[in-house]
């Protein structure tokens, strides 16, 4: 049997309607932007295989770092011991935050992340010993992951539907803009006895359809925030790592929030690893000494030392002049695309924040994620050797830094096409 047949046999996919999914393109290796397949085609990922894939596939500074770690001490158990990866990723990670982050907590995925992050707002006011800030606000179209507290906090969709009433109530307002943000602001001092905290993706919501606004306006929900004694936790688990232009999403405010998310790009990609981190304000909330204020929460690979050493080493490209001297490059060319098709009468709407540009089909009145549309796009693109998975009838290109001028104009040009054949 060959390795699709065998997937098939035994192999259930993550948002893949099994009954009529497309076979899978069986991997081999990747290269940079490059994924090889077994019968040889080649293909430029374009979405980073999922966002986390920032320095492309395969980083040989990674890999050497991540093998002499696997050598040295692969894991241990991380309550009531310690490791030299895990407190150096802290200490050179906390500083980078804007926001004066003074702990690392790690988990292992964005999910898991977000869910530490609302567990230590909520907890943080039941150790202050108030009843009824127990209320998350959070954006309509949000999406802060796949587990419960991550899903209740994300935007009410066709993936959550099932669950809908096991889901916790949580106040959801409209991005804001110069015409909402005096509204949303009252509605924040009116709740102020109810909100615990409010988490939002700063600058763009990714799942929710690549969504951007202005930082202006979600800097003066964040000090309505403030003023009301409302937590506030950014999500920068997609927007994280220089994804927005900057280093963090969150580097474009002058409010600083209490505490960040962080997953995807933190390991280069390389291996799965969340980390929460939080100022001195919510940590000394839990200082007591009283057992019940601890953070009871932990996960069997909290800090794994391996994922820690990734993460360093892909700090250390990070830090590279060449690195930002690529987004910096990967931004010029998507304005330059972005100045040339917008206004394209096949497109709603095209929109760009840092490395990412987003193009929204015009489709009339069907704009399901489940149309044909979205199928025959992703199926156009394979075939022409580039992955992009649209967001219903949003294209957008979130590609690794390292991806070449003649790759993106490839990539533009396909995109031309398309516009013109479907
Ligand atoms: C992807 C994502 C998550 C969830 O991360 P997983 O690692 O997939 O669990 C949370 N928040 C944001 C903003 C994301 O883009």
């Amino acid at each position: 049997m060959n390795l699709v047949a065998r997937d098939q046999k035994v192999i259930w996919h993550p948002y893949t309607q099994m009954k009529n999914a497309l076979t899978p393109i069986s991997i081999t290796h990747g290269e940079g932007v490059y994924l090889y397949a077994e019968d040889g085609k080649k293909y430029i990922d374009a979405v980073s295989s999922w966002w986390v894939t920032i320095h492309g596939h395969a980083h040989p500074h990674i890999a050497q770092k991540v093998a002499k770690q696997l050598q040295t001490l692969e894991h241990v158990i991380f309550a009531g011991f310690t490791h030299e990866p895990a407190v150096t990723l802290a200490e050179r990670l906390l500083p980078l935050l804007p926001g004066q982050q003074e702990k690392a907590f790690y988990s292992d995925n964005g999910s898991t992340a977000v869910e530490v992050a609302l567990k230590m707002c909520l907890q943080y006011w039941n150790n202050k010993g108030n009843t009824t800030k127990k209320k998350v606000l959070a954006f309509k179209d949000a999406y802060h992951g796949d587990t419960f507290g991550a899903m209740s906090v994300s935007g009410r969709s066709i993936f959550t539907n099932p669950f809908a009433e096991l889901l916790f109530d949580v106040e959801f307002i409209d991005l804001p803009t110069a015409e909402n943000i005096s509204n949303l602001q009252s509605k924040i001092s009116n709740l102020k006895s109810e909100l615990a905290c409010f988490i939002f993706e700063p600058l763009i919501l990714g799942a929710g359809g690549m969504l951007m606004y202005e930082a202006k306006y979600l800097d003066q929900l964040l000090a309505a925030c403030t003023e009301n004694e409302v937590l506030t936790i950014a999500d920068e688990v997609m927007t994280g790592f220089g994804r927005t232009g900057t280093f963090f999403a969150s580097e474009q405010l002058s409010n600083r929030p209490d505490i960040f998310c962080l997953s995807k790009g933190l390991t280069g990609g390389t291996m799965p690893m969340g980390l929460t981190t939080c100022n001195a304000k919510i940590f000394e909330a839990f200082l007591s000494e009283d057992k019940l204020k601890t953070l009871y929460h932990g996960h069997s690979f909290t800090a794994n030392p391996v994922a820690c050493a990734a993460s360093l080493a892909s700090l250390d490209i990070l830090l590279e002049p060449a690195t930002l001297a690529n987004i910096k490059r990967v931004e010029a060319q998507h304005r330059q695309f972005f100045e040339q098709i917008k206004g394209h009468p096949k497109l709603r709407n095209v929109r760009q924040t840092g490395t990412i540009i987003a193009l929204e089909w015009e489709t009339g009145n069907d704009t399901s994620y489940l149309s044909g549309l979205r199928d025959r796009l992703y199926t156009y693109f394979l075939t022409k050797g580039i992955i992009l998975r649209p967001l219903g009838n949003i294209i957008y290109i979130l590609p690794p830094y390292v991806i070449s001028n003649d790759d993106l104009a490839y990539i533009y040009r396909t995109i031309q096409q398309a516009l013109d054949e479907i």
